[in-house]
């Protein structure tokens, strides 16, 4: 799962791959090799990566 800070919202791996082939086809760029978010291009956060709690993390910021 990635997770956008600025757009607060998360996406799944398999998601991101069907977005980044669209964004192929139609603007010729890619999201893919610098994980950046196709909507506002902030650096995504890998959650897997995230110590624990990044999880967490997503729903306490959903909550504000
Ligand atoms: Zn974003």
């Amino acid at each position: 799962m990635y997770y956008c800070p600025k757009c607060d919202r998360s996406i799944s791996k398999e998601r991101l791959v069907e977005i980044d082939a669209e964004l192929r086809e139609r603007f010729g760029r890619s999201c893919l090799p610098s994980l950046r978010c196709p909507v506002c291009e902030t650096e995504f956060i890998d959650l897997e990566k995230v110590e624990s709690g990044g999880e967490k993390l997503v729903g306490e910021v959903r909550r504000k």
